[in-house]
C-alpha cells in the first residue's frame, strides 16, 4: 500500500487537544496493524521549542535522536510506543533555514526565492518525508500547530491544499473545531465551527472528518446541522467530549467511528474493529484505581504543561500500581527551611523537577535536605539529581558552599560542573548533551533492581553539567553511591542513598519514555516505594 497522508488541524480556539486526537488516530491505525508515524509541524519561527521557556510553550520534550520538541511529541510516543526523530517536529524557523542556506549554497542560482512556491515545496517535502529513512509506513500523521486562520500558518495550509490536490485521496484532512455551550441561552453554538471550515474553504481545503471538541453531549441534531453546513458527512463529523482522562479519548473515537471515517474516504476496506485488548485492560485499571497517593512536585514552573511528561509518568505507574497519584505542586521559590516541614509533611514521595538557572534552586535544596532527613522516598531528575548532590556536600560532607558552575562560576566546591565538551560552545540552541545515552548500572543497587536486573540501560539527556568526578569517593564514603555510568565517557548518570527507603537522583529524564502500556521501570519503583 502506497503511504497515505492525514493532516491534523484545528480551529476556533488553541489548546483543544490536537495532539491527544492526533495520538489517537495513530493508535487506532496501529490496532488495525498500520504502520504510522505521527509528526508536528509548528509555525513559529524558533528551530526548535528548546530556547523557550516553559512558560510559552510547556515542556520541552526529547526524542531519542536528540531533537528538542513540542510536548505532543510525547502524547505521540506514550499513546502508540513509537520512536519519533528529529524530523517528526518542524517549525518555520526549520523550514526558512533550510531554504535560506540552500539559497547561499547558489542552489537557486538565478532564482528569486519565494514563500510560493520555494517554502511551500520544502513544508511539502518535509510533510511527505522524503529525508526520512523510514522502513515503510502505511500512515504519516501530521499535526499542525496554531489554528486556523493565524498568518504564520499560511504556508502550512497553502502546502496542505497543494499536497491534496496531488495525492488526492491518499491524503485525509481532520479539522478539530470547539463548539461552545452558553449557558444563558442554553444552547450549543456551531457557529464558530462553520466559521472555521470557511476559513479552511477559504484557502482551498475541504476537511473530510470534523472533531468538534465540547464541554456536553452533542445529539444528532447538532451533527446533522455541522454536516450540512460544513459540506461534511454526518459519519465524519464525530465529537470529542470531556473525559475522564485523555487515555479514553482512542476509544471514544473509535467508537464512533472516527478511525473507519478515515479508511473510507481513503478507499481502504474498513474490516473488523479492533479489540484493543491490552488498552482496555489499562483503562480499567486506570477506572479501578482510586486509593490515593500524595506526591510533591518541587518546581519552579506552576503550569500544568511544564512538567508533563512526569506528570503522566507518575499517573500511569501509580495505575499499574492500582493507586491515583495525587500531585501536588510545590513552589519551590516559597520554600523555606522555616516552612518546609508544612509544605512537604503528609506526602509519601516527592519529586524534584529539572530545571535551569538560580531561580527556585535553593526551595529545591531545601525540601531534598527535608525528604532525606526524614526518609520520604524523593526522586531527583536533572537538576533535581544536581539539587540532591548539591544538599548532601552541604550538608553531610560539610561544603556549606557547595554549588554548580551553573549558578555559581567561583565556587570553590563544585560538586556539580560543566561538561568538558560543553566548554567552548557558544551558541545556546540545540548544544546540549542531547538524546540517549548508555548508562551501566551498579548490581548492587535499587536501580538495578527497578530495571528488572539489566546491566545497561539507555536513557535521554538535556543538560550542560554533570556530576563532579573528583568528589564521587567522598560522596561514596559518606552513603551517596553513583550507581549509574555512562561507560563512555564515565558521567555519573544516576546517584542513589541506599540506606534511605528511596532516594535517588537520574542525571537524565526517564519521563520521556515512560508509555501507556509500558510505564518506566523507575517511577513503578518509586510508586512502590511512595505506597
Ligand atoms: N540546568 C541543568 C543542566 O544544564 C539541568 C538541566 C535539566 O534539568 N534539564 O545541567
Amino acid at each position: 500500500m502506497d503511504t497515505k497522508y492525514i493532516f491534523v488541524t484545528g480551529g476556533v480556539v488553541s489548546s483543544l487537544g490536537k495532539g491527544i486526537i492526533s495520538a489517537s488516530i495513530g493508535k487506532l491505525l496501529q490496532a488495525r496493524g498500520y504502520k504510522i508515524t505521527i509528526q508536528k509541524f509548528d509555525p513559529y519561527i524558533n528551530i526548535d521549542p528548546g530556547t523557550l521557556n516553559p512558560y510559552e510553550h510547556g515542556e520541552c520534550y526529547v526524542t531519542v535522536d536528540g531533537m528538542e520538541t513540542d510536548l505532543d511529541l510525547g502524547h505521540y510516543e506514550r499513546f502508540t510506543g513509537i520512536h519519533t526523530t528529529r524530523n517528526n517536529s518542524v517549525t518555520t524557523g526549520r523550514i526558512y533555514k533550510t531554504v535560506i542556506d540552500r539559497e547561499r549554497h547558489g542552489d537557486y542560482l538565478g532564482k528569486t526565492i519565494q514563500v510560493v512556491p520555494h517554502i511551500t515545496d520544502e513544508i511539502k517535502r518535509r510533510m511527505l518525508r522524503e529525508d526520512e529513512h523510514d522502513e515503510h509506513l502505511d500512515f504519516v500523521i501530521t499535526e499542525v500547530g496554531g489554528t486556523i486562520g493565524d498568518i504564520e500558518s499560511a504556508p502550512f495550509m497553502e502546502a496542505i491544499r497543494q499536497l491534496r490536490w496531488q495525492l488526492g485521496r491518499d491524503a485525509v484532512c481532520v479539522h478539530l473545531t470547539y463548539v461552545p455551550y452558553l449557558k444563558a441561552a442554553g444552547e450549543l453554538k456551531t457557529k464558530p465551527t462553520q466559521h472555521s471550515v470557511k476559513e479552511l474553504q477559504g484557502m482551498g481545503i475541504q476537511p473530510d472528518i470534523l472533531v468538534l471538541r465540547t464541554e456536553r453531549h452533542l445529539d444528532d441534531h447538532v451533527r446533522m446541522k455541522v454536516a450540512s453546513f460544513c459540506n461534511v458527512d454526518l459519519e465524519c463529523v464525530v465529537q470529542s467530549e470531556d473525559l475522564p482522562s485523555i487515555y479514553e479519548v482512542p476509544v471514544s473515537m473509535q467508537r464512533q467511528g472516527l478511525d473507519a471515517a478515515i479508511l473510507r474516504k481513503i478507499g481502504i476496506p474498513v474490516g473488523e474493529t479492533p479489540a484493543m485488548g491490552p488498552w482496555h485492560d489499562f483503562l480499567d485499571k486506570q477506572r479501578g484505581a482510586v486509593r490515593e497517593v500524595h506526591i510533591g512536585l518541587v518546581g519552579k514552573y506552576d503550569l500544568q504543561d511544564a512538567y508533563k511528561s512526569i506528570r503522566e509518568s507518575l499517573n500511569l505507574a501509580g495505575i499499574y500500581n492500582d493507586v491515583k497519584a495525587k500531585l501536588h505542586f510545590i513552589n519551590s521559590e516559597e520554600i523555606t527551611s522555616r516552612n518546609v516541614t508544612e509544605k512537604l509533611e503528609g506526602l509519601s514521595g516527592v519529586v524534584i523537577c529539572p530545571g535551569f538557572g538560580q531561580r527556585g534552586i535553593e526551595g529545591k535544596i531545601v525540601a531534598a535536605e527535608y525528604t532525606r532527613t526524614h526518609d520520604i522516598p524523593t526522586f531527583g531528575i536533572c537538576l533535581g539529581m544536581q539539587m540532591m548532590v548539591i544538599e548532601f556536600a552541604r550538608n553531610v560532607l560539610g561544603y556549606k558552599d557547595a554549588n554548580s558552575r551553573e549558578m555559581d562560576s567561583q565556587t570553590p566546591h563544585n560538586v556539580i560542573d560543566i561538561m568538558e565538551e560543553q566548554k567552548n560552545i557558544t551558541q545556546i540552541g540545540g548544544t546540549m548533551r542531547l538524546g540517549a545515552y548508555e548508562c551501566e548500572l551498579l548490581k548492587d543497587s535499587r536501580v538495578y533492581e527497578a530495571y528488572g536486573e539489566v546491566t545497561l540501560i539507555k536513557e535521554r539527556h538535556r543538560h550542560r553539567y554533570e556530576f563532579n568526578n573528583a568528589y564521587a569517593k567522598e560522596y561514596e564514603a559518606k552513603g551517596m553511591k553513583c550507581v549509574g555510568v555512562n561507560p563512555a565517557a564515565n558521567l555519573v548518570e544516576i546517584v542513589e542513598i541506599p540506606e534511605k527507603r528511596w532516594y535517588i537522583g537520574t542525571q537524565f529524564h526517564p519521563e520521556y519514555s515512560s508509555t501507556v502500556l509500558h510505564p518506566h521501570p523507575l517511577f513503578m519503583s518509586f510508586i512502590k516505594a511512595c505506597i
